[in-house]
């Protein structure tokens, strides 16, 4: 069913009159990004050899890279057995991703015997932190709830919220954040130190995989601390809303 165009007569929009996109390096072959497009950004990037999307947050069409100068040159673009889905096959001019990875797809679930809490001493992942199938939520919620996409984008930061008064509550033996609320503040704060540091030198480094990993060391453990003093999550977002509404000369 759905509409078809003149250039594009196989493919099957969906109910929104969209279909997603999935983004490919020609020569690399990994996979960059998905996003949707609309029978008018299907044919500007037919047209213009460059990827246009519909973005679904923003309700407008989407010249990739009109902002950030990352666009993606278009070498093909295929359709699957089924007309449901395209591939579009691109050289990047730069990350695919907004948050400046080369790839959306730089982030990994952990294997499910690894879905629990690690040990004493090491820092959780966020795998470990956010409840599994056996905490009797389930995965794809929270994986939704970590999308990047419209308002969900930081929905991770109160899931993360929730999770850490739930284990201060209920104490789970074996789990990091248990072990921290054992040790008391002081521990704590000694973490956020010394991931403060960490934070420091990867920046110095200007290593960013190593920076992504210590600003959420950072944020987990300052999450922890938030938990411990009781001062909540909104708290803090309402004092940076209010900056933000009267900003100040500095
Ligand atoms: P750009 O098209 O690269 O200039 O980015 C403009 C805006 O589009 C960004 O601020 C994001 O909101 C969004 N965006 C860019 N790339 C992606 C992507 N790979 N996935 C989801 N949203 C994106
Ligand atoms: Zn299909
Ligand atoms: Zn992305």
């Amino acid at each position: 069913i759905g509409s078809q165009t003149y250039g594009a007569p196989g493919i099957r929009w969906n109910g929104d009159g969209l279909v997603p996109a999935i983004v490919q390096d020609t020569d690399t072959r990994e996979v960059l990004m998905l996003a949707y497009m609309n029978e008018q950004s299907l044919q500007l990037t037919l047209e213009s050899g460059e990827t246009w999307f519909w973005s679904r947050s923003r309700s407008e069409l989407w010249h990739k890279g009109a902002t950030s100068g990352n666009t993606q040159r278009v070498d093909r673009v295929l359709y699957d057995c089924d007309g449901d889905t395209l591939l579009v096959l691109v050289r990047a001019d730069g990350p695919a991703c907004h948050t400046g990875e080369r790839t959306c797809f730089f982030r990994e679930l952990p294997p499910a015997e690894e879905r629990q809490d690690k040990q004493q001493g090491e820092t959780p992942s966020l795998g470990g932190l956010v409840p599994s199938a056996a905490d009797g939520t389930n995965a794809a919620s929270t994986a939704q709830a970590a999308s990047s996409e419209g308002a969900g984008r930081f929905a991770v930061l109160a899931e993360l919220e929730r999770v850490i008064a739930e284990r201060e509550t209920a104490r789970p033996e074996g789990a990091y954040t248990t072990y921290l609320f054992d040790k008391g503040v002081d521990k704590i704060l000694k973490k956020v130190g010394e991931e403060a540091s960490e934070t420091i030198i990867a920046a110095k480094n200007k290593d960013n995989a190593e920076l992504r990993l210590e600003v959420s060391d950072l944020i987990y453990h300052l999450l922890v601390l938030l938990q411990e003093r009781k001062l909540p999550l909104d708290e803090i977002m309402a004092e940076l809303s209010a900056r933000h509404e009267r900003p100040r000369r500095d």
